[in-house]
C-alpha cells in the first residue's frame, strides 16, 4: 500500500492511497464532535443551567462537547450524569455529589475560575 498524497488542514486529514485500487480516505482528527439527539438535549440543559449565573459555559465548544459526551456516556452506562472528570465510587451518597452540576462547581469556579471539567468558567 502506498500513500500517494497527504493533506492536513488542521482538523481533517485526507489520504490518497494507491494499491490495486484507488482510495481517498478522509477522517477527522480527534474526537468526532457531532452530537446525538440526547447529547443535544444535555447541551441545552447545561446551557440553561448557566443562564443568569455569575459563570458561563466554556466558550471553547470542543471542551463543552467533550464534557457533554461524557455526561451522556455516564448516563447510559452508570445511570446518572456523573461528572466525566471524576471517579464514580459505587457509594451512592458520595456519587450523588458528582452528578452534574456537582456540589463542587461553585467553589471551584470561585477559586480556580472554572469547574473541574472546565464546562463552566467564570463569567
Ligand atoms: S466539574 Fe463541571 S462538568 Fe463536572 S460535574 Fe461539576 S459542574 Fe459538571
Amino acid at each position: 500500500m502506498n500513500i500517494e498524497n497527504f493533506a492536513d488542514n488542521g482538523s481533517t486529514v485526507h489520504l490518497q492511497i494507491i494499491n490495486s485500487n484507488y482510495w481517498t480516505i478522509t477522517f477527522n482528527k480527534g474526537i468526532i464532535m457531532e452530537l446525538t439527539e440526547r447529547e443535544e438535549q444535555i447541551l441545552k440543559n447545561v446551557t440553561d443551567f448557566a443562564a443568569g449565573k455569575d459563570f458561563e459555559l466554556n466558550p471553547d465548544e470542543n471542551v463543552v462537547k467533550r464534557v457533554v459526551k461524557g455526561l451522556a456516556r455516564n448516563e447510559e452506562n452508570k445511570g446518572k450524569q456523573y461528572c466525566p472528570c471524576r471517579l464514580v465510587t459505587g457509594n451512592p451518597e458520595m456519587d450523588d455529589k458528582i452528578v452534574c452540576p456537582c456540589v463542587f462547581h461553585e467553589q471551584e469556579i470561585a477559586e480556580r475560575g472554572m469547574c473541574h471539567c472546565q464546562l463552566y468558567v467564570k463569567g
